[in-house]
């Protein structure tokens, strides 16, 4: 048996960042910018207000109160989009609105609530009563003060979010050039299994895992490509790899414990070479690794809440890996347990917990059956408690690690 850490370590190392690919900025989200992003125009491209009110020069302003309005001729108006053809000579202002380029002879921007607008009828007024004295610059937004022209906006590697997406709209860019998210092929195998849509004969049960897991796949910005239930038995299982040559990542799940039925580690030995097949964990204990075909295979545990956690620990950081992502590790946070667990042959032990914020602690309730099978155990989860191996128990109220797998509470 091996260490998680080292299985981890192992599957790592099978994987690389794949190549990237151009495409509409949208579809981007979430994966990693493959270019340098430099700027070909200043943003904001002018001077421009960062309110609605007027545009006047400061120095006109001087000793106004509102008991002693400084009274401006008022010579016409510009919004946004507009280009005020007046120039802003001594004692006059410009109507202006957010975001309308500061019209020649203003440096400042006296707000609408700093005038007496309110009180006259006219729009534009002929007149304006400034009622409080401005400083230079007031209220204007400076040319390429967000980004300047020739600037390196955006990084290689960096990880386009919703912030990250608009950045490159503002610069005008239709495609980026980002990492390709990975194809992962995920197999089913077992006899008992039956496909979603048909009859359940007796003894059978559906297919959960290719979907939990197809699921997870697309949670962590993969694409999946579900190629169906395999049987029991090795040619099977080889023709149906067949049709997942093309991903860059295949999945099984089933077939990797002691049974005799258990196929797929003799698949991969037959097929690939085969990396390992136990990790000192609960649970999750079976798991194969290896490649077929050139292509990292992993084979998860036919339990689906082994077959979920598995992935999470493995799965998840191999997909980040081929996306060009430099942190694999979900948040670990401590937490004060509520119930108990006993740790009886020294493996690491994950145990489903709903985590939720008590006063200024959080407190970890285990979610009851932790059976591997009980897969609406994952359900009602939002964290793994981790017990390390060396610790035969963990007992109420002791302080623990949690791997969270959702912060909300949705
Ligand atoms: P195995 O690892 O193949 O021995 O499977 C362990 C347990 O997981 C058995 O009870 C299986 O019936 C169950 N199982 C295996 N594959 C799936 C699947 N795709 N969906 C739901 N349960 C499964
Ligand atoms: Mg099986």
């Amino acid at each position: 048996m091996i260490s998680v850490e080292e299985a981890l370590e192992r599957v790592l190392s099978y994987v690389s960042v794949l190549d990237g690919e151009e495409k509409p900025i949208l579809q981007c989200l979430g994966q990693v910018l493959d270019e340098e992003v430099i700027s070909s125009i200043d943003i904001p491209p002018a001077d421009n207000s960062a309110m609605d009110g007027y545009a006047i020069r400061a120095e006109d302003a001087t000793g106004a109160s509102t008991s002693s309005p400084v009274y401006l001729n008022v010579i016409g108006e510009v919004k946004a989009g507009d280009i005020a053809k007046e120039e802003v000579g001594a004692l006059s202002a410009l109507r202006i609105m957010t975001g309308a380029p500061i019209p020649r002879g203003a440096d400042s921007v006296v707000q609408f609530e700093d005038t007496d607008e309110a009180l006259r009828r006219e729009r534009p007024p002929f007149q304006i009563g400034i009622l409080h004295q401005v400083t230079k610059g007031q209220n204007v937004r400076r040319s390429s003060e967000d980004i300047a022209r020739g600037q390196l906006v955006l990084t290689k590697g960096t990880v386009l979010r919703p912030a990250e997406v608009g950045v490159l709209a503002s610069l005008g860019k239709e495609t980026a050039r980002v990492i390709r998210r990975p194809l992962v092929a995920i197999l089913a195998t077992g006899d008992e299994l039956v496909a979603l849509g048909k009859p359940l004969p007796q003894g059978k049960i559906y297919n959960s895992n290719s979907f939990s897991i197809a699921a997870q796949v697309l949670r962590y910005g993969g694409l999946p490509q579900i190629i169906g239930i395999g049987r029991d038995q090795i040619k099977d299982i080889t023709d149906k790899l067949k049709g997942a040559l093309s991903a860059d990542m295949l999945l099984t799940s089933g077939g990797v414990s002691m049974g005799n039925y258990d196929v797929v580690k003799d698949v991969l030995a037959e097929q690939g070479e085969i990396s390992f097949w136990t990790v000192r964990m609960k649970p999750g204990k079976p798991l194969a690794f290896g490649t077929i075909k050139g292509i990292p295979h992993l084979g998860l545990p036919g339990n689906p809440v082994s077959s979920m956690i598995t992935f999470e620990l493995f799965a998840r950081p191999a997909i980040l890996k081929m996306m060009g992502k430099k942190n694999f590790s979900k948040p670990t946070i401590e937490a004060t347990l509520d119930g108990r667990i006993r740790n009886t042959d020294g493996r690491r032990i994950f145990a489903r917990a709903t985590v939720s914020r008590e006063g200024d602690r959080y407190l970890a309730r285990i979610v009851g059956p932790q059976g591997s099978g009980i897969l609406t155990s994952m359900s009602r989860a939002n964290g793994l408690v981790i017990v390390p191996e060396d610790v035969d128990a963990v007992e109420q109220g002791e302080t623990v690690k949690v791997l969270m797998l959702d912060w909300s509470e949705e």
